[in-house]
């Protein structure tokens, strides 16, 4: 679901034939871009604009327009950065939408998803599309179960009686800064590689855990008794990944590895699969509980939250020892579930709480998570809130 915290960026169209880039936060500094040049996004230094040009990119190739319409925009911002909550993401389909308009062209929201997913990539992080397809398939009200190959969002109602909270642990991670991202990602590839040999299906076309469980037409159950019987838990080196898929050390680095990830020497490959077919196994679970309408609805969503938090900290390693305290901390102030949201290794844990409770439960986590801590004390405010499903991404014209 979407928040209600966004990017808003305000837009003049010029004939300067330049696009300028500005931030009301002085610590995004400004970046002047001619609409001429071919748009080049440094990943070795992911600047505030780049994430902009990278929507810019993405509608530009999409459209292939030689020369983009000059423009003027000032950008702004309630989201947490580094926190989970997809800034990055926002900013960059906030940018995608802007150049659609400005260029004069249109397209529909799972089209600018599925642009704004694959562009967002230039920034260095071999992310997935969810949350680009919320950010524009929101709706007020309602959650909705995202699903690709073809892109897809089907609404889920939520149980009566319970709301989810957002709190941030304050640690930021600045995901394209660092490689912990991508060092998952490149362990998931693996695996559905040597999953695909197994089976004696032909790796080279399969990158993504899912394309293996479509291609053997098996349940979530039984990927997961795959993953069991062919995956060793202990760590595979690069020689045995290489020899198990018999492909040479050079062909290991280019077409598995990305550029912030050559220096791995070792891989968790069964670890990773087992998480993320478990992650996939408890969505579908939560949408039929929610569907199910069943009295008992909110304490089982919460036990699937609480899993999916261990299966993070634990399988997919993607946590930190604040966040796990926050989690407990959320857990003892009376939610029926908490887990960390977004990529981890920082940033924020959603938990459900009974409507009846949010006040203490809001109390309680104040008192033992941010009032402790003057620096976390400080960023309260913005830390701290109930989230109800918000709507999409937006176009506010001015004549
Ligand atoms: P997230 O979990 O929030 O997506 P990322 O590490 O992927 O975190 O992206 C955070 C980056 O997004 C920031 O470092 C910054 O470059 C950019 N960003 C986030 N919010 C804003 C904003 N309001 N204005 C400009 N850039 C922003
Ligand atoms: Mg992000």
């Amino acid at each position: 679901m979407a928040i209600e915290q966004s990017i808003l960026a305000a837009v003049s169209l010029n004939n300067s034939g330049k696009i300028h880039l500005s931030n009301t936060n002085p610590q995004y500094q400004d970046f002047i871009v001619s609409c001429s040049e071919d748009i080049t996004i440094d990943k070795d230094n992911p600047k505030w604009f780049y994430y902009f040009l990278c929507g810019v990119k993405g509608i530009q190739e999409k459209f292939g327009i030689t020369r983009l319409a000059g423009m003027s925009c000032v950008v702004d911002g309630t989201i947490p950065p580094s926190s989970g909550l997809s800034s990055s993401s926002a900013l960059v389909c906030c940018s995608g939408l802007v150049t659609m308009e400005a260029n004069q062209k249109s397209l529909s929201k799972v089209a600018l998803a599925e642009i704004c997913a694959k562009c967002e990539r230039y920034i260095g992080t071999e992310g997935g599309g969810m949350d680009q397809s919320i950010s524009f398939l929101a709706e007020k009200g309602t959650a909705k179960l995202i699903e690709f190959q073809p892109l897809r969002a089907t609404d889920v109602q939520l149980p009566e009686g319970a709301v989810f909270v957002i709190s941030n642990c304050c640690v930021e991670m600045n995901k394209a800064a660092s490689s912990h991202y991508n060092i998952r990602v490149v362990e998931c590839r693996i695996a559905t590689k040597m999953l695909a040999r197994a089976r004696d299906l032909d790796p080279s076309g399969l990158s993504k855990l899912a394309q293996v469980q479509t291609e053997l037409k098996a349940s979530l159950e039984e990927m997961l008794a795959l993953v069991q019987e062919v995956l060793d838990p202990e760590p595979y080196s690069r020689e045995e990944v290489c020899k198990v898929l018999c492909v040479t050390p050079e062909q290991f680095s280019t077409e598995l590895l990305s550029a912030n990830t050559q220096h791995l020497t070792h891989f968790k490959l069964h670890q990773r699969a087992k998480h993320v077919y478990g992650e996939a196994a408890r969505v579908m679970k939560f949408k039929s509980i929610c569907d199910s309408g069943s009295a008992e609805s909110i304490k089982l969503l919460g036990a699937l939250m609480n899993q999916s938090h261990a299966s993070c900290k634990d399988l997919y390693e993607c946590s930190c020892p604040e966040l796990d305290q926050l989690v407990d901390i959320c857990l003892k102030s009376g939610a029926v579930g908490s887990r960390l949201t977004g990529a981890g290794w920082g940033g924020c844990a959603v938990s459900m709480v009974p409507s009846e409770k949010v006040e203490s439960f809001l109390q309680a986590v104040r008192n033992a998570y941010y009032i402790p801590d003057p620096r976390r004390a400080a960023m309260e405010k913005q830390s701290l809130f109930v989230s109800k499903p918000g709507g999409g991404a937006a176009v506010f014209m001015e004549e």
